[in-house]
Formats: structure tokens, C-alpha cells, sequence
């Protein structure tokens, strides 16, 4: 049986593993040092360095990650936020234009709203589910299209298959921030995305106990992100690299469980009168349900609402739960629950939240692997009037 041939959940367990076991160790060692001995290499970016990212830890992960999703190469990173600047300045000389999706994760929202024009950068946003705006937007020095697999925290589907078409025809760099989905949902390389970033913190480490992030993709693309990396120096640490190598072993496992949960759960909210709207990919109400079960394996974890009783209700319903924790951050085996208005989106104006559908009100949560049965009957306590 060819590695390539394996199912996802094999790839998971083995790839990238190493051909001879250290030691005769199942478990990968942590590699504790920040340097390693000289072997001859010629390139700056081929000694072996701690910053380089090129440890055994990291190369372990690289390989397993590309794997995953079915690419050429992966780079791991020290945060998602460092995956997302580190890619963006790689690609993005001073004088260049991006075309960006407009319902972003805040914290990239910022980074090109805030820090680009200081470097020479430009940005312009598209609605990712309106493909013939487009063009409009184009300009002769746009390099690259950047969405997101599911928006935060609305859980809206672009014409990501537009996405990758578009760049193809206008010679951009097509790149997703597949974070929500999981390469256990949805592997953007092998629908013809160049790049695809995650913030390994949430659905592939799954356990809220560290920071990471990676670059999975075309070859070409991932080593000038390597070489950026470096400079920048965003690289991840050994022992968070093995955390995370840990972590990733179990995402099918969680993942599905997740969705299974996530679905469950939204279709007990759109059925419970004190709620208004429900925002899930799987529910056959979501705007772009036929859309989401072409593309993906699962719908994930998350999904947000809206409570007739505004934001009164929401704060009512937060407080009243007894298993999601209140915290930021998602993807992990812990249900959280947060009002993104005070938490991810809080960086952007009222008016521009409100622009983009984002209530005061919205709650979002990040469906654990608890028992989906006891997260409904909480979630039933806390909305009883
Ligand atoms: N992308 C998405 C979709 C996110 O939700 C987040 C964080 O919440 C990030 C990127 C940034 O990741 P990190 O916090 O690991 O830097």
C-alpha cells in the first residue's frame, strides 16, 4: 500500500514518522537542543538550528502535516497569527495589493488593515460568496486572494472553488485559513488552493494548552515562507512541536465527534423558541448548506445564535451554564462559549460589525468532545426563561 493511499486517519498515526524509531521510541522525543552539529551544509537555511524550524520535531510535523491535507510541504510556526503575517509578508513586496475576504478572524483583519499601510501594502475586500464582484476589485498589482474555509463567527461559506479559479485566471497566489475545518473536513490543496494556514491552537492541537501554527502547500510557496520565517523569526518550540504532534494524533477521532455534536446541538437551537437564528453549515437552513456538503467531509464544530431576547438573554444564557467555559479560543476537547463582539471582533467598530451581521447579541461556541446529550440539556437549562 502506497503512504499516498492511506486513509487519513493511517496518515494521522504514521506519516512523517520516523523511518527508524529513536531509540526504539513510540512516542517522538522532545529534541532539547537549540543546535546541532555541523554535517557540511553549504546553505544558511540547510544547518540545523533551532530558529530554522528544521529540528527533528519540526521536521517530523512538517511531514505528517503536508500528508494531511494532501500538499507538497507544511511549516510549522509559534502561532497562527505568525502563519498568517509570516505568508503574507513573503508573498506581499511594498507597493502590492491583496484581495481579502471581508468577514475575516480579527486578529488577520488587523494585521492587514493596521500594519499594511505602514509597509507599502494595500487591501481590498470582497464578499467571498459574491464571485462577479470581483474583477471590480482587481488591480494590475494584486498578488494574492486570501479567505477562510468558514467565516468567524457567522460560519458562512464562500465560492471557494470561485476562489481558486479566479486566482488561477489572474496569475494570484490563492491562500485559505482552513483553521475551522480541519484538514479532517476539508484539504484546500487538493481543491487547488496554493496555500493553506492553520492556527494549530485550536481544532489540531485540541487541547487549549499551547500556541502554534502552520503553512501547508505548494513546495515553492512553503520555502519562501521558511526563509521569511527565519528572519521574522516566528518558529515553534520543541516542546510545543511535540504537543502539538500529540495533539494531532487524535483530531479525526475528535473532529468527528465535534461535528456530530455541533450538528445535534444546532438543530436542538433552531428548534428551541427562545432562539432567533442559528448559523451552522449543516443545517439544510444555512444559506449555503448544498455548497458546504459538496465540499466538505464534515461541518465542524462551531456554530453561533442569536437569542430573541438580544443581549440581555446572551449574557442571562452564558451566565447561567455550567459546562462551556466563557473563554476565547476554539477547537479544543472543552466546550467554550464567548459573545464575539467582546472577544475576537471586539477589535472591530460596532458599525462594522454591524455591516457585517455581527449582533451584539451573537453567541458562538466551540462544541468539545463532552457527551452531546449533557451540552443540550445545559444549553436547555440556561435558555429556560
Ligand atoms: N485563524 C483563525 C480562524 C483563528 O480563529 C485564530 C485565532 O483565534 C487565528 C487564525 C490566530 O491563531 P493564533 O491565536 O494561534 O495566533
Amino acid at each position: 500500500m502506497t503512504t499516498l493511499s492511506r486513509s487519513l486517519d493511517t496518515q494521522l498515526i504514521h506519516a512523517g514518522e520516523p523511518e527508524t524509531r529513536i531509540e526504539g521510541a513510540v512516542g517522538m522525543p522532545i529534541f532539547q537542543s537549540s543546535t546541532y552539529e555541523y554535517t557540511g551544509a553549504s546553505s544558511y537555511h540547510d544547518i540545523k538550528y533551532i530558529r530554522l524550524n528544521n529540528t527533528p520535531n519540526h521536521c517530523v510535523l512538517h511531514a505528517k502535516l503536508a500528508a494531511l491535507e494532501g500538499a507538497e510541504a507544511a511549516l510549522v510556526t509559534a502561532s497562527g497569527m505568525a502563519a498568517i503575517s509570516t505568508t503574507l509578508l513573503a508573498l506581499l513586496s511594498a507597493g502590492d495589493h491583496l484581495l481579502a475576504q471581508d468577514c475575516l478572524y480579527g486578529g488577520t483583519h488587523d494585521f492587514i488593515t493596521r500594519d499594511f499601510p505602514a509597509l507599502g501594502l494595500a487591501v481590498d475586500f470582497i464578499d467571498a460568496d459574491d464571485p462577479p464582484s470581483w474583477p471590480s476589485k482587481l488591480r494590475r498589482e494584486t498578488r494574492a486572494i486570501y479567505v477562510e474555509t468558514m467565516s468567524n463567527p457567522l460560519l458562512g461559506v464562500g465560492d471557494l472553488e470561485a476562489a481558486v479559479a479566479f486566482a488561477r485566471r489572474h496569475g494570484l497566489v490563492s491562500i485559505i485559513d482552513n483553521t475551522f475545518a480541519s484538514p479532517v473536513n476539508f484539504r484546500p490543496p487538493q481543491r487547488g488552493f496554493d496555500l493553506s494556514i492553520h492556527s494549530c491552537t485550536k481544532y489540531m492541537n485540541g487541547h487549549d494548552d499551547i500556541v502554534a501554527g502552520a503553512v501547508i502547500g505548494r513546495a515553492d510557496l512553503v520555502k519562501k515562507v521558511t526563509h521569511k520565517l527565519a528572519h521574522l523569526g516566528g518558529s515553534l518550540d520543541p516542546h510545543a512541536a511535540f504537543l502539538l504532534h500529540r495533539g494531532v494524533k487524535t483530531l479525526a477521532v475528535r473532529v468527528r465527534q465535534q461535528n456530530a455534536s455541533a450538528l445535534e446541538i444546532a438543530r436542538f437551537l433552531e428548534c428551541h423558541p427562545a432562539v432567533s437564528r442559528v448559523n451552522y453549515p449543516g443545517l439544510e437552513s444555512h444559506p449555503r448548506h448544498d455548497r458546504a456538503r459538496d465540499l466538505f467531509d464534515g461541518f465542524g464544530g462551531m456554530l453561533s445564535f442569536e437569542l430573541r431576547g438580544g443581549l440581555e438573554a446572551a449574557e442571562r444564557l452564558l451566565d447561567r451554564l455550567e459546562l462551556p467555559i466563557c473563554a476565547p479560543s476554539l477547537g479544543g476537547v472543552e466546550s467554550l462559549i464567548t459573545r464575539p463582539a467582546t472577544t475576537s471582533h471586539s477589535g472591530l467598530s460596532r458599525q462594522d460589525r454591524q455591516r457585517l451581521g455581527i449582533a451584539d447579541g451573537l453567541v458562538r461556541l466551540s462544541v468539545g468532545i463532552e457527551a452531546s446529550g449533557d451540552l443540550i440539556a445545559d444549553l436547555g437549562q440556561a435558555l429556560r426563561e
